[in-house]
């Protein structure tokens, strides 16, 4: 691969960002940007300033929506150094949605350095607060100016980062879900487990008229017969019981996060009881008129943890935890965030050390 070519602005200092800065509102200065070309593959790598994209009307994806994308995150952590969480994870997982949606796969250890130089150059933006970090979203999309459809023939990567805040500007309040069995969000050999626009796009109409009836977020049924719980909003679930912490079983509809391996991961060197298998809605309601169900939360890479205070099925409300977020939902969110900000060992090695020294150009 080439050596990655540097543009830079001058303008490198960070604008003044204000105290709350929500989630993908704000963009530093400078991108990272790829072609694809079946002749060359990928090259022409560049770190340069941010500007707005120039594309035909004609763009494939625009019309087709052949495109992934990912989001990863860096923290400065309380020692000062800059760091970025399950970097290789998520490359691995770029390609694999990459496959599905015949996107050409990107090489991982190329990816990992325009990941680290672009972090590095941009390491001034990282915001330092408890909650706050470098949003990181590399995205891919087919780029041929052509109307039919087919896979496309050339592509661009790009990578932009995003200073944010915590996901939920009001703290770690439970939130309200809705499981919705009038829309289905992916079905099992479809497009579930990739993450494209188009999953985004289909789930689109079920948030808003959840969020009309005061949810802040759905909990999507399978595809098939709308009995078993695959997600909840963009995140993936787990299911508190007495003697049990279940997550659905990845099966093809689920995306399979980051943050759900690494909540597997905690539990187990924790010996706690996790499981990857099916659950079935009706054994949620079973197990909540049996007072077995403890509590409900969410696993992603914007709101790390998110905890479900209420959960409706068909009119049925149940509280969980008298609204407040659970015990294990704080200590989760308490133990991930501590490896971020490096306060606490990273044993499983999720970490990569960004460089900080001042680059060349
Ligand atoms: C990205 C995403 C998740 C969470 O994945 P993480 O790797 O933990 O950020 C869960 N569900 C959907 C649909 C997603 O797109």
């Amino acid at each position: 691969m080439e050596k990655i070519k540097f543009e830079l602005s001058e303008k490198f200092s960070p604008i003044k960002l204000p105290d709350n800065l929500g989630f993908g509102k704000f963009f530093t200065n400078h991108v990272f940007e790829m072609d694809y070309t079946p002749e060359k593959g990928w090259h022409n790598p560049t770190i340069k300033t941010l500007e707005n994209l120039i594309m035909h009307p004609a763009t494939m994806f625009l019309h087709y929506g052949q495109g992934i994308f990912e989001g990863l995150k860096a923290f400065k952590t309380d020692a000062g150094d800059v760091v970025i969480f399950r970097a290789e994870k998520h490359i691995e997982r770029l390609n694999n949605s990459a496959r599905r949606i015949c996107i050409p796969e990107v090489d991982p250890r190329f990816m990992l350095q325009a990941l680290t130089e672009l972090v590095s150059i941009e390491k001034d933006w990282i915001p330092t607060k408890h909650g706050e970090s470098l949003y990181i979203r590399p995205f891919i999309f087919g780029s041929d100016p052509f109307l039919g459809v087919k896979p496309s023939s050339n592509y661009k990567l790009l990578i932009v980062l995003s200073p944010v805040g915590a996901y939920y500007p009001e703290g770690f309040k439970p939130v309200k879900i809705l499981a919705q069995d009038d829309y289905v969000r992916a079905v099992r050999k479809g497009l579930g487990a990739c993450k494209t626009p188009a999953n985004y796009a289909a789930s689109l109409l079920a948030s808003e008229e959840a969020r009309k009836k005061e949810f802040t977020q759905v909990l999507w049924l399978d595809g098939i017969e709308q009995k078993y719980i695959e997600e909840v909003g963009t995140m993936n679930i787990f299911i508190v019981f007495k003697n049990e912490i279940a997550t659905p079983k990845l099966n093809g509809s689920i995306l399979p996060g980051v943050t759900r391996d690494s909540v597997i991961q905690i539990l187990k060197d924790w010996n706690m009881n996790v499981t990857e298998r099916l659950i079935s809605i009706d054994e949620v309601v079973t197990e909540y008129k049996a007072g077995n169900l403890v509590g409900v939360f969410g696993t992603g890479t914007a709101a790390i943890i998110s905890s479900v205070g209420l959960l409706n099925y068909k009119g049925l409300e149940m509280e969980l935890n008298h609204g407040e977020p659970g015990e294990l939902d704080l200590k989760l969110f308490e133990e991930l965030t501590s490896i971020h900000y490096g306060k606490i060992e990273d044993k499983h090695h999720w970490l990569t050390h960004v460089s900080t020294k001042e680059v060349e150009v």
